[in-house]
């Protein structure tokens, strides 16, 4: 049986002691959440280490926002999956549209991050979605069948257990504008065919699919009650402790 998660994305975003704090305030609160809802918090890599002091033996799962498609070496900057499981983190996001549009991340460099996150035995969030251009355009079924044949179809059954995929349209991340449970669902239900039709019913349905894109205490439980959304990645929100645990009390 798939899991209900509900993650915050950080992305650049507090300054290592008001991490500490906001980690330590969504840690206070995660009592409130049913037990059967994960939680992870998602930060920066110079955030890794203290967040994990805060959330290690507690509930709240820690998660990185990228990790290098490159083992180890001369790469400049970089940050390696081993590198971030050393930390204590148990997770990554990977794909975030803003990485792929800001820091020209394909999904054949994906590739090479899933396989290194798995292979340091991290679980991956890939993030898939379709920009306003191509949703204006109906082309947002054949842009995220594209992105998940890309990268998730270079994986085994057995790898996707490791794997959640957030479906977050780029037009909804940031903007306020939320896509509506129907227009969710509608992608959410095509994802879960999609991994059906390659790994088989089993998978399809085992598998975690995240929303993303604006998504608020207002907004979850909408969102949340359909039936192929398991639960939100969430940016914004996720900065405030209370509207995190907000979202995750929306199931
Ligand atoms: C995100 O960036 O993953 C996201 C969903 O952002 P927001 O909630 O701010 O739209």
């Amino acid at each position: 049986m798939r899991k209900k998660i509900v993650a915050g994305n950080w992305k650049m975003n507090t300054t290592v002691p008001e991490g500490v704090e906001l980690a330590k305030a969504v840690v206070a609160r995660s009592a409130e959440v049913p037990a059967g809802v994960g939680l992870i918090v998602a930060t920066p890599f110079t955030h890794l280490c203290p967040v994990a002091g805060v959330v290690g033996g507690t509930r709240v799962e820690l998660s990185a926002e990228n990790c290098a498609d490159k083992e180890k070496g001369a790469y400049t900057g970089e940050v390696s999956a081993a590198m971030v499981a050393s930390t204590g983190a148990q997770w990554t996001i990977l794909g975030h549209s803003e990485r792929r549009q800001y820091y020209g991340e394909t999904d054949e460099k994906l590739v090479e991050k899933v396989k290194l996150a798995l292979a340091n035995g991290l679980k991956v969030i890939l993030c898939v979605g379709e920009n306003l251009e191509e949703r204006e355009a109906g082309r947002h079924f054949e842009v995220v069948k594209t992105q998940i044949e890309n990268v998730l179809f270079q994986f085994t059954a057995e790898e996707m257990a490791s794997i959640v995929v957030a479906y977050e349209p780029v037009w909804a991340i940031g903007t306020g504008k939320t896509a509506t449970a129907g227009q969710a669902e509608e992608i959410h239900a095509c994802i879960r065919q999609i991994l059906a039709g390659h790994f088989g019913a089993q998978v399809a349905d085992d598998t975690t699919i995240l929303y993303g894109g604006s998504c608020k205490p207002s907004n979850a439980k909408e969102l949340f009650a359909q039936p192929d959304i398991d639960g939100g990645l969430i940016g914004g929100a996720a900065l405030k402790a209370d509207d995190f645990i907000g979202i995750a009390l929306s199931f």
